[in-house]
């Protein structure tokens, strides 16, 4: 966060920002990689020079829980993709969330948020806000009005995600944003399951950007990691809030991150293109109820989604007739899936919300969300679609 190695961002295109941005000029040694710095401190022969990069009035690492080159190299990377000031990362995506709440709020703070917010954010905002004396409003995910009237009641905090998970709900960024801001609140967006190469919450108005970079970002589901980016003013406060409390990424988990990133715009437009494929596929096959993808025309957020996003993402559901029954028989004979907790990877991801987005929940508790024990997240990898629509095609017909 301290530093700033990337050269004139304006520009340049994401999949060039993606490879080039953050990348630290050479410095002994010709490599053309960031290297990983696995050193805890950083030495130095001039105790005033020790001193201005202490008290931040020269650039300088001092100790790893606050600074790390590799660290602040991805942090680069990522602020540069998200056209924010600042950045500040994380050791996971939740970290990076609870970093910018808990950094930021504080007794007293009402913050409006959704009911369709990943499975670890809404547990933050039932379970430990009480304890802190802070108040979470959750909303109906897709009903912009009662969030505009609860937003009217007085707000700290608009917190949103979209697309959500697992039913691909989509949120009205620059609608709320405006809301907010009229209340004086900060507007903050988990943009994991879009990414930076298919939306820009920042240019829509929200004021901070937070990512799981576990997901897409790495892409090679090899690495945890969060980050936070934004408004400086804001984003130096969530990064004192880590650098005290200590949620840091490591930098090995930063050089994996950084080396995935490279690839970003490649394998998300792949990603895109074959779940609309995949989508549509399964919108016409017998066995499927319902596809709930934003890029399909029938789908309630198709036109805000076209507002805001440039792809719909490579995340979709579905749901198989026969319930849960259903989806234990189906899982097990798809050939090009893992059956894991996980998305956004080079390897397509399935799996029901039973088992991954919504573990915590009672079977009533998931149909109070709208999600039906039938329903298969499914996190499109980047292997050719027509063997992806294949592997499907034929554990569908075995049902
Ligand atoms: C996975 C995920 C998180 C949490 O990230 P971790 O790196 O697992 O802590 C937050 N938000 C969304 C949308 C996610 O998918």
């Amino acid at each position: 966060m301290e530093e700033q190695y990337g050269k004139d961002d304006r520009e340049q295109g994401r999949g060039t920002l993606a490879v080039w941005g953050g990348e630290m000029p050479l410095k002994g040694g010709n490599a053309t990689q960031v290297p990983v710095v696995h050193s805890v401190a950083f030495g130095y022969g001039d105790v005033e020079e020790w001193l201005d990069v202490a008290l931040g009035k020269k650039a300088g690492h001092i100790y790893g829980r606050n600074t790390n080159p590799t660290v602040a190299a991805f942090e680069e990377k990522i602020r540069l993709l998200e056209g924010a000031e600042a950045a500040t990362s994380f050791s996971t995506g939740m970290g990076a969330i609870s970093g910018l709440l808990f950094g930021l709020l504080s007794s007293g703070a009402r913050v409006v948020s959704l009911k369709d917010t990943y499975g670890g954010t809404s547990k933050v905002f039932l379970e430990f806000f009480p304890r802190v004396g802070m108040e979470a409003v959750l909303c109906d995910t897709t009903d912009f009005g009662a969030i505009e009237a609860e937003i009217a009641r007085g707000c700290d905090l608009l917190y949103l995600e979209t697309p959500t998970n697992p039913t691909m709900k989509v949120v009205d960024i620059a609608r709320l944003a405006g809301a907010a801001k009229k209340a004086g609140a900060v507007v903050a967006v988990d943009n994991t399951f879009a990414t930076p190469i298919n939306q820009n919450p920042l240019a829509l108005g929200a004021d901070l950007v937070v990512h799981s970079a576990t997901k897409y970002l790495g892409g090679h589901a090899d690495a945890l990691g969060g980050v936070v980016c934004g408004r400086a003013d804001l984003v130096h406060r969530i990064y004192h809030y880590r650098e005290i409390t200590g949620a840091t990424l490591h930098p090995m988990s930063a050089y994996l991150l950084l080396r995935g990133m490279k690839t970003l715009e490649l394998r998300v437009s792949r990603q895109n293109e074959s779940a609309l494929a995949l989508a549509k596929f399964l919108q016409g096959h017998p066995k499927v109820e319902k596809v709930f993808y934003p890029g399909l025309p029938e789908h309630p957020g198709h036109d805000v989604a076209c507002r805001q996003m440039r792809g719909f993402s490579g995340m979709l559901s579905f749901l198989v007739r026969g319930g849960f029954d259903a989806v234990k028989r189906l899982l097990p004979n798809l050939r090009y899936a893992h059956l894991a907790a996980n998305l956004g990877a080079v390897e397509t991801i399935a799996g029901p919300p039973a088992t991954t987005s919504h573990v915590e929940c009672t079977v009533e508790e998931r149909a109070a969300l709208g999600i039906p024990e039938g329903l298969i997240r499914y996190s499109v990898g980047i292997e050719n679609v027509s063997d992806l629509r294949n592997d499907l095609e034929e554990a569908l017909a075995k049902l």
